[in-house]
């Protein structure tokens, strides 16, 4: 029997994660939970850490990780969150953030009627360095000279590899997105290895976009797109982009990835959202969205897309939270989720 961990994190991550678990056990799959609910901001303002080297291991040696969010606007100025987020993503060397967009029903799109037809897509985007690496420093601080930088890290085998996983998951096309015209050492780097990529993978067409391009052609042709590969602050911005044209964060399902190693880290896109924390309206389908992934990735294909398709439905019957037009409780969309898989 293999195991799930679950961090189900402050916020809206546990009264999301909670319905989540729910759908994971109505799917009666041969699976059983490690719940550390101990790591949230509670135990850091308590202690001052909030993931210890045993919960680390715990996490490592599951099958899969389920997270809700991890966030505290009490702790803002503190490294709590890279803390917790960071670690899991570099210890598992969880270096592909595969970020699905599929529009359940076109009245959840902001765009006009032409554009948003069958919006289906994923972003993949690098999740180990470029921007986020936390190279960097400052000089004279304080002062009228100060300076501050960050450095736009890109490695060979990370740029590779990202690329190749891109391809993996393609189904019909990988276009890549980069700012090669302007960030020229990293920029020429990402097209070396493109070509590379392209060539150990013949049998899919590929198409470059620079990243301005990108945003736009998102908005005005979403439905052009299959996989978008890209860095990791291009891949943050856009994934938000295309969660927005697809009716927001309450839908946005997330995993984090090592093809290598199997390890792998499910979470909705969506933070702890403290404004919505504890009114009971908090959206649940992008927690359960990240468990229909999360069972896809242990091989059950069927299990994720009955899922799906229940979400679809309940969309479709508009029963919902307020974020997509609805009026139910976060408890009362899962269920209606849970009855359209009955
Ligand atoms: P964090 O620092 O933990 O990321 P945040 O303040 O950035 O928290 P997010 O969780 O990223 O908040 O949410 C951004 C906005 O989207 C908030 O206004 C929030 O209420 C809304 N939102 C996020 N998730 C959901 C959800 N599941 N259902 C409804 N609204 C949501
Ligand atoms: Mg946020």
């Amino acid at each position: 029997m293999r195991t799930i961990s679950v961090v189900p994190g402050d916020g809206i991550g546990p009264e999301v994660i909670e319905p989540a678990l729910e759908m994971l056990a109505f799917l009666g799959l041969d699976v059983k939970l490690d719940v550390l609910d101990h790591v949230n901001a509670e135990t850091w303002l308590r202690t001052g850490r909030a993931l210890a080297a045993a919960d680390l291991d715990r996490i490592r040696g599951s099958a899969a990780t389920l997270l809700g969010a991890v966030g505290d606007p009490r702790l803002s100025d503190t490294p709590y969150v890279r803390e917790v987020l960071t670690t899991l993503r570099v210890e598992l060397d969880l270096y592909a953030n595969y970020r699905p967009v599929r529009l359940w029903h076109d009245k959840l799109s902001p765009l006009r009627d032409k554009a948003k037809r069958g919006i289906d897509c994923v972003i993949v985007r690098e999740n180990t360095e470029g921007l986020y690496s936390g190279v960097g420093g400052n000089l004279s601080a304080g002062s009228l000279q100060e300076i501050a930088f960050d450095l736009d890290v890109s490695s060979y085998r990370g740029v590779s590899r990202i690329l190749d996983f891109a391809f993996s998951v393609a189904r019909t096309s990988v276009c890549i997105v980069d700012k090669a015209n302007a960030v020229r050492h990293g920029g020429t780097l990402w097209q070396r290895c493109w070509r590379e990529a392209v060539e150990r993978h013949p049998d899919i067409d590929t198409t470059h976009l620079y990243v301005d391009t990108a945003a736009m052609k998102l908005v005005t042709d979403p439905t052009a797109f299959d996989v978008i590969v890209t860095n990791n602050s291009n891949g943050d911005i856009l994934s938000d982009l295309t969660a927005g044209l697809a009716g927001g964060l309450g839908v946005a399902a997330s995993a984090n990835l090592n093809a290598a190693t199997g390890q792998g880290l499910f979470e909705p896109v969506h933070g702890s959202a403290p404004d919505i924390a504890g009114t009971g309206v908090a959206n649940p389908l992008a927690a359960i969205l990240s468990v229909a992934l999360l069972v896809e990735h242990l091989g059950h294909t069927r299990e994720a897309d009955a899922v799906r398709a229940a979400v679809a439905a309940a969309v479709e019957h508009d029963r919902v939270t307020p974020d997509l037009g609805g009026s139910l409780s976060t408890r009362q969309a899962a269920a209606a989720v849970l009855a359209e898989l009955r």
